[in-house]
């Protein structure tokens, strides 16, 4: 099944905020304080359906309080970006899902997450002592290349995050591209034609490892998608002030916002 292809789809921004979440412990900035619920950002995640099925990107630390806000009840796999704590903490509470589902689910990553998310979380891969251990029950697959999940095309492609690799996505003509600071040749190629962008920006500045604003807008016009989102956000940005300041066809993502192909 090629890209234009692809399925209906539905995508649902469970948490938009950077590594810390907003409102940050401790912080009285004034988005911290802000009473715009836009401005309340749980940690990066997005949900994917199609085909009847919720496919999850990356399980934050916040997927307890995601999953009640938006009355998640199923998730039949989880695809991995990389393996940052603010993207895969989250982990444990699949077990849940386990619990209601009444069986495992799969788990997708490139290989080299696989084997980090395999060590922060060893408990749960473990055939020792099996019994008695309350875990989640996963199922490891790599994802080290083009391949369908339940009928949806994924291409994984990598990006430069700081001083390592992230993993971007393309999901059918979706993009989902998070903790960059900058795209590889490679992944120039496979965003061609994606009709939507979204971009991790965690501050107006340029930092070590995601892009700065206007960088993410250079991207994304590259790309031209018909409507890109900027997730993964700090409390440097405030929701409504950077809705204003961005060009027409870009928005500041906010947790709950959902988007349909
Ligand atoms: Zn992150
Ligand atoms: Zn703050
Ligand atoms: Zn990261």
């Amino acid at each position: 099944m090629t890209a234009s292809q692809s399925p209906a789809m539905e995508a649902l921004f469970l948490g938009t905020g950077s590594s810390v979440g907003v409102p940050m412990i401790g912080c009285r900035c004034s988005v911290c304080l802000s009473p715009d619920r836009r401005n309340h950002r749980t940690r990066s995640s997005l949900l994917v359906s199609a085909n009847g099925k919720n496919i999850l990107v990356d399980t934050s630390p916040d997927l307890r309080l995601q999953s009640l806000r938006h009355g998640l009840d199923r998730v039949d796999a989880v695809v991995y970006t990389h393996a940052h704590a603010d993207h895969v903490l989250g982990l444990d509470e699949l077990r849940t899902f386990n619990f209601i589902m009444g069986r495992e689910i799969p788990i997708y990553a490139p290989t080299p997450v696989l084997d980090r998310i395999r060590a922060m979380f060893a408990y749960a891969f473990s055939d020792v002592n099996r019994e008695g251990v309350t875990r989640p029950d996963l199922v490891p697959h790599p994802l080290d290349g083009p391949m369908e999940i339940f009928g949806l095309p994924f291409r994984p492609f990598l990006v430069e995050h700081g001083p390592t690799r992230n993993t971007a996505l393309r999901i059918g003509d979706l993009v989902y591209l998070t903790d960059c600071n900058a795209v590889l040749p490679e992944g120039k190629t496979v965003m061609k034609g994606a009709k939507i962008l979204i971009v991790g920006v965690v501050r107006y500045e340029p930092h070590l490892s995601h892009f700065g604003l206007d960088q993410a807008i250079a991207e994304i016009r590259e790309v031209s998608p018909r409507m890109a989102y900027i997730t993964h956000i700090s409390h440097r940005m405030d929701h409504a002030t950077l809705e204003a300041e961005l060009p027409p066809g870009i928005r500041p993502a906010y947790d709950g916002l959902r988007i349909l192909l």
